[in-house]
């Protein structure tokens, strides 16, 4: 018996699209972004198959710890920093980098180099460069470096890092700026530089620094804005599938679903798919909104429930109970759907909810994750 829904997460189109961040960026170094369960893909089984990446990257301590339990040895940095010295603590046993990206983090390496005993912190200094999320501006960048070099060795800082905040857009003239002002910086402290994510690596070539980034493009999505992840040699490795539950004919004004927001405007037979917002499928999904079955997209209609959503089948006269339905994927790219809810790949792929079903295809033989065959 097949799980309604699946995810089926093809490992083999991570590895290609991990070749193609190596093409884009030759001289650089990858760290493999898998934060949020690798983007909802699984972390473990994706890290234990990208095994061409340098390092890992996620956001938080507590993922970088779940790597190490799976027996990941390389690299990993953990790009939002330790919060409290609990997580500093932790971060230093697991023998994780951290970005620094405020004062207060110093005084958290000070505290713990009074109290503790090594290993020593590797540390990525966080540059503030134009995103103004986190970060340490440019001017802040000496006293902090002096501060953490009196601590040496029980620090040592080993990297410094930006975050590009408009490079989805090939034309924005901040992306330039953001280069220039890290590489200056790095040159003039000796430092290794990462900047480019996706966007970066594939859009400006000053991005692809001695490290890159990658996250969704490992994943198949498209990071530039209104680029097609197919044009651009990338393969989706997530397919979101699940069934037709039910088929019925329904009348001219007949409503569906839950307040009745789409009314049927002939006779037309109305199928149900068993996926729903429960499952991380949008619920503001629109009426209009495509899903593939037999190869043809078919528009969604009324609101999306919680199991189940409706669609209009009048397109696809020989549909079936039991058939295939492709919420995104191969055949239906996950920006298609972005684009109809008023979101990104991004999201859509990391809300994939622990009731979908997530089986890994083409492993390698020693993963510790199973292989299925697709359907
Ligand atoms: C998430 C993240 C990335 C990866 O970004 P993509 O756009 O998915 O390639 C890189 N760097 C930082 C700091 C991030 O938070």
């Amino acid at each position: 018996m097949n799980p309604v829904p699946r995810a089926l997460i093809d490992l083999g189109a991570i590895r290609h699209n991990l070749g193609l961040v190596r093409r884009h960026a030759p001289k650089s170094r990858i760290w493999a972004v898998i934060k949020a369960d690798a983007y909802g893909h699984g972390m473990e089984a994706v890290a234990s198959s990208l095994k061409g990446a340098e390092g890992f990257a996620v956001a938080r301590v507590a993922e970088g710890r779940r790597l190490r339990d799976h027996g990941v040895h390389k690299p990993i940095l953990v790009l939002e920093g330790p919060i409290d010295a609990t997580d500093l603590d932790a971060a230093q046993d697991a023998g994780l980098e951290i970005a620094l990206h405020q004062a207060w983090q110093v005084d958290l390496i000070e505290a713990a180099a009074r109290r503790r005993t090594p290993p020593a912190v590797r540390v990525w200094l966080k540059l503030d460069t134009g995103m103004h999320r986190i970060g340490i501006l440019p001017g802040q960048l000496s006293p902090i470096c002096a501060r953490l070099r009196r601590l040496e060795p029980a620090v040592s800082i080993v990297g410094l890092m930006t975050h590009l905040a408009n490079a989805d857009d090939a034309d924005d003239p901040l992306t330039a700026g953001q280069c220039e002002t890290a590489a200056a910086l790095a040159r003039q402290l000796g430092l290794p530089l990462s900047i480019g994510n996706s966007a970066g690596i594939l859009g400006h070539p000053t991005a692809r620094t001695d490290w890159v980034r990658p996250g969704i493009m490992l994943y198949g999505g498209s990071p530039l804005l209104g680029r097609d992840a197919a044009a651009l040699g990338l393969r989706p490795a997530m397919t979101l599938i699940s069934r037709l539950m039910a088929i019925q004919p329904r009348d001219p004004g007949d409503p569906i679903g839950y307040g009745g927001t789409y009314r049927c405007p002939e006779s037309m037979p109305v199928g149900v798919v068993a996926v729903g917002y429960g499952d991380g499928y949008p619920r503001h999904a629109p009426t209009g909104t495509p899903v593939l079955i037999r190869g043809q997209r078919a528009p969604i209609v009324g609101r999306v429930s919680m199991d189940m959503i409706s669609v209009d089948l009048r397109g696809i006269p020989d549909a079936e109970v039991g058939d295939q339905v492709i919420l995104w994927g191969r055949g239906l790219p996950v920006e298609d759907v972005a684009a109809n809810v008023g979101t990104i790949n991004y999201e859509l792929l990391c809300r994939i909810s622990p009731r979908v079903a997530v089986e890994h295809l083409n492993g390698d033989a020693d993963s510790p994750c199973h292989e299925h065959k697709a359907r």
